[in-house]
C-alpha cells in the first residue's frame, strides 16, 4: 500500500500541453478515478505515475519516495490496461506467475501468491486454460491477477473494462470494488465513462484539457459541481443549462425567469450567469408539491418522449418557436425525468416547475459555481 502524490505535473508534447500543472494527493488505500473526455490527459497523467513517460515539470512520490525519474519496475506499482496483453502460448498459471518467476521467487511463494490472486478474481480451477479458450472477462481477470501477485503499493488501471461488453463491464465493476476492499490497496483508475467513475471510486478527479477541475467524492461532484464543466460532465443524462443575466430581483433569460435576491446569492445585477438544473429536479406543475421549494410554473412543449423503463425522459422546448438542436440540448431545450406512468404525449403543452433547492448558478465568464441551492 502506498500514497501517491503529484506535485505540479506538466507534460508537454511540442505544441500540446497534455497535462497542465497537476497537483493531487492520493491517500494510501484510496480508490481514485481520473475521468474526463477523450484527449483530456488522463492516460498521460497515468503514464507519468507509471514511469512510462517522464513529466516535463513536477515531481511524483509513491509511498513518500520521489520516483519521478525511476523506471516503472522500481516504482512498486502494477498496471492493468485496456488491451490485455496475455502471452498467448502460456496457460493461466504461467501468465499470472510470469513476473514472479522472472524475479526468481521460490516455487512455494509463487504457488501461494498465484493461488491467492486467482482466488480473489475467481479463477480457481482455470490454471491450465490457454488465453484463447477464455472469454474477454476471464482474460481481463487473468491480467488483474497478474497485477495482484506482484503485491504492489498501488494499482494503475487504464480503461481496463473498455473492451468488455456492457453486462460484463457492470459485473467487473463490482469485482473491482470487491478487489479494492479485499486488498485494501491504492487504486488509480482511468476512464472516460463517468458511470464507472461514479460507482467505484472514493474520489474522482475530473480533468478537462489537461487541467484538474475538481477532486471530490462522486456525490459531491454530482451535487456540488465546482464549475460548468464538471456540472455538464458528471451525471447522465446531463444537467440542463439556461444562460441569462442577473437583474434586481433575480435571473432573467429568453425563456425562464427565477426570482431571488441577488445580494443573498453573491451576484450583482448585470452579471451574466447560467442556471443549472438536473432533469430530476424539474417537475410537472401539477406535481409541484414534490419539489422541496418549487419555482413558479413555466410553459413548455413536449418534443420527444423517451421511455427508459424505470422512468421517462421527456425532451421539452420552452416554446414552439425553439428549434430543437441536433447536437445535444441547445438554447431553449430542457430534459426532465418523469414517472413511467405519466400520461404525456409528444406535442403536448405542459407546465413545469424547478426545485429551487437544487438550482445551481454559475458565473458565465469564469464558469465557476456560485451556489448549488437558491434556498
Ligand atoms: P486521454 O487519456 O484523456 O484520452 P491522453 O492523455 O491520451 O488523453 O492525451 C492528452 C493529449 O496529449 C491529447 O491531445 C493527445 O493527442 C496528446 N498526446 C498524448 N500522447 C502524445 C504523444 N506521444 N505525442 C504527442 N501528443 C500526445
Amino acid at each position: 500500500m502506498a500514497s501517491v502524490n503529484l506535485e505540479g505535473i506538466t507534460k508537454r508534447y511540442e505544441d500540446v500541453t497534455a497535462v497542465d500543472d497537476m497537483t493531487l494527493d492520493i491517500e494510501d488505500g484510496e480508490f481514485v478515478t481520473f475521468v474526463g473526455p477523450s484527449g483530456c490527459g488522463k492516460s498521460t497523467t497515468m503514464e507519468t505515475i507509471a514511469g512510462l513517460t517522464l513529466p516535463t515539470e513536477g515531481t511524483i512520490e509513491i509511498g513518500g519516495r520521489d520516483v519521478t525519474n525511476l523506471p516503472p519496475k522500481d516504482r512498486g506499482i502494477s498496471m492493468v490496461f485496456q488491451n490485455i496483453a496475455l502471452f498467448p502460448h502460456m496457460d493461466v498459471y504461467d501468465n499470472i506467475s510470469f513476473g514472479l518467476r522472472l524475479r526468481k521467487y521460490d516455487q512455494e511463494e509463487v504457488d501461494r501468491r498465484v493461488e491467492e490472486a486467482a482466488d480473489i478474481v475467481q479463477l480457481e480451477g482455470m490454471m491450465d486454460r490457454m488465453p484463447k479458450e477464455m472469454s474477454g472477462g476471464q482474460r481481463q481477470r487473468v491480467a488483474i491477477a497478474r497485477a495482484i501477485v506482484r503485491n504492489p503499493g498501488a494499482f494503475l488501471m487504464d480503461e481496463p473494462l473498455a473492451n468488455l461488453d456492457a453486462e460484463l463491464r457492470v459485473h467487473m465493476r463490482t469485482q473491482l470494488q470487491r478487489l479494492h476492499r479485499e486488498l485494501d490497496t491504492t487504486i488509480i483508475y482511468v476512464t472516460h465513462d463517468q458511470a464507472q467513475a461514479m460507482t467505484m471510486s472514493d474520489r474522482i478527479a475530473v480533468i478537462n484539457s489537461g487541467v484538474l477541475q475538481q477532486v471530490a467524492p462522486p456525490l459531491e461532484c454530482y451535487n456540488e459541481p465546482k464549475n460548468l464543466f464538471v456540472a455538464g460532465f458528471i451525471g447522465s443524462p446531463a444537467m440542463n443549462f439556461i444562460a441569462g443575466e442577473v437583474v434586481d430581483d433575480g435571473f432573467v433569460s429568453t425563456y425562464a425567469n427565477v426570482d431571488f435576491d441577488p445580494a443573498t446569492q453573491g451576484v450583482t445585477a448585470g452579471q451574466e450567469i447560467t442556471v443549472g438544473i438536473r432533469p430530476e429536479d424539474i417537475y410537472l406543475a401539477e406535481n409541484a408539491e414534490k419539489a422541496a421549494s418549487p419555482t413558479k410554473a413555466f410553459d413548455a412543449v413536449v418534443d420527444v418522449i423517451e421511455p427508459v423503463g424505470k422512468e421517462v425522459n421527456a425532451y421539452l422546448l420552452f416554446d414552439r418557436d425553439v428549434e430543437a438542436s441536433a447536437e445535444g440540448r441547445g438554447e431553449g431545450q430542457l430534459l426532465i425525468n418523469l414517472a413511467p406512468d405519466t400520461e404525456i404525449d409528444e406535442g403536448d403543452d405542459i407546465q413545469i416547475v424547478m426545485d429551487r433547492e437544487n438550482i445551481h448558478l454559475f458565473d458565465q465568464s469564469s464558469g465557476e459555481a456560485i451556489t448549488h441551492s437558491l434556498e
